[in-house]
């Protein structure tokens, strides 16, 4: 199959801002991609344009009832300067869950990777290669139609737009000290916790602008119904070493199915290091720690890809984890999803789509 998609180029570059100092989701490349969506016809009208603002109707139903979906995915260039995409499969096949959880239309997946190709393409010279650094691709859906009234979007744009990147925390690689939120909840059973939605990120600010009062750069979430399980961490989800195996949360519906999370379980699994997917209590973690046998924790999310935990704060007790120190684990996953990544190290598992 073929996809149809026209392409307009900029006349004006922009000015690259300086690859050593990018932090997180500041530029934007050249050229972005759309595609629109009407009722009976379908997707039509695929393109890669300029960078450029989007005009909408102020009733459009994104605005109003939140119909929207993005994702997150990263591109990189070895030391040969090809061009690759880390498991864009698995991205754009969660994007349409997320689209089948919010009543919006799929989106022909062949035809999204055929987009992410050529706009990766097209701007391949935003692609950073110092160290710790990737582009940034962000999918995502609106729904445009203009009608107040709740009921799905007869109307949608699903564009691309990419941004040169550098670390996600200020931090680096260096731990993170994590809130573990006793009041406010992120997502319930039967909701939508395991959808890339705005909602569910616009529902945690509260709870993380308190956390970050505090002192802490994220917030721990437990379960909704008990607030005893632990759940993921803001945009990541969580991993715990306990003495010899490694347990992180079973996908129960209501958090994300991390593509990080699913790498990282693979390469427990290769390295024949113990994983468990299961629920965790907080209280478990609380007695592991006091007995020494809580001895890592670590987010895993496309941004950050690996961050160790150096603290947890529950209920005023602070539990200091590897002296606050990165984890020989946290490292040694750091080093060789990065190192896949960037193509200085082999891909036992398929991971990269070279363009
Ligand atoms: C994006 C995201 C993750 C991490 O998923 P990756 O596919 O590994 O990037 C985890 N939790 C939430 C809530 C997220 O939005």
């Amino acid at each position: 199959m073929s996809y149809s998609i026209s392409i307009e180029r900029t006349s004006a570059l922009k000015q690259k801002p300086d690859f050593s100092q990018l932090g997180f989701g500041k530029y934007f490349t050249d050229h972005m991609f759309i595609v629109e969506y009407d009722d009976g016809e379908g997707w039509h009208d695929a393109r890669i344009v300029p960078y450029q603002p989007i005009s909408l109707d102020p009733a459009a139903k994104v605005f109003h009832y939140g119909q929207t979906v993005f994702e997150g995915m990263k591109a990189y260039k070895d030391a040969e300067g090809k061009v690759a995409l880390f498991r864009p499969f698995k991205n754009l096949q969660r994007l349409n869950r997320s689209n089948d959880r919010l009543s919006i239309p799929a989106i022909d997946e062949g035809l999204a990777l055929e987009a992410l190709k050529q706009l990766v393409t097209i701007d391949e010279s935003w692609i950073p290669t110092e160290e710790g650094t990737s582009l940034y691709i962000r999918p995502f859906v609106i729904s445009t139609q203009a009608a107040l009234g709740v009921s799905p979007s007869e109307k949608y744009l699903f564009m691309i737009i990419m941004s040169p990147v550098g670390a996600y925390y200020r931090e680096g690689i260096n731990p993170v000290s994590i809130y573990v939120e006793p009041q406010y909840v992120r997502a319930v059973p039967g909701g939508v916790g395991n959808a890339k939605t705005g909602g569910n990120y616009a529902s945690g600010l509260k709870a993380q602008e308190e956390a970050s009062d505090k002192g802490y750069s994220q917030v721990l979430w437990l379960d909704g119904v008990h607030r005893k399980y632990i759940e993921e961490v803001g945009s990541m989800n969580v991993f715990f070493k306990l003495a010899d195996k490694v347990v992180t949360p079973a996908l129960s519906g209501s958090i994300l199915d991390g593509v990080t999370r699913d790498s990282v379980i693979q390469l427990l699994k290769y390295w024949n290091i113990e994983v468990e997917e299961r629920a965790i209590s907080i209280d478990e973690l609380v007695e592991a720690y006091r007995n020494g046998t809580l001895e890592e924790a670590f987010g895993t999310g496309t941004a950050a890809v690996i961050s160790p935990v150096g603290e947890l704060n529950w209920q005023g007790e602070r539990l200091i984890l590897n002296g606050g120190q990165t984890g020989p684990l946290a490292a040694k996953l750091y080093g060789f999803v990065t190192g896949v990544q960037r193509g200085a190290v082999e891909d036992p598992f398929g991971w990269l789509l070279k363009l």
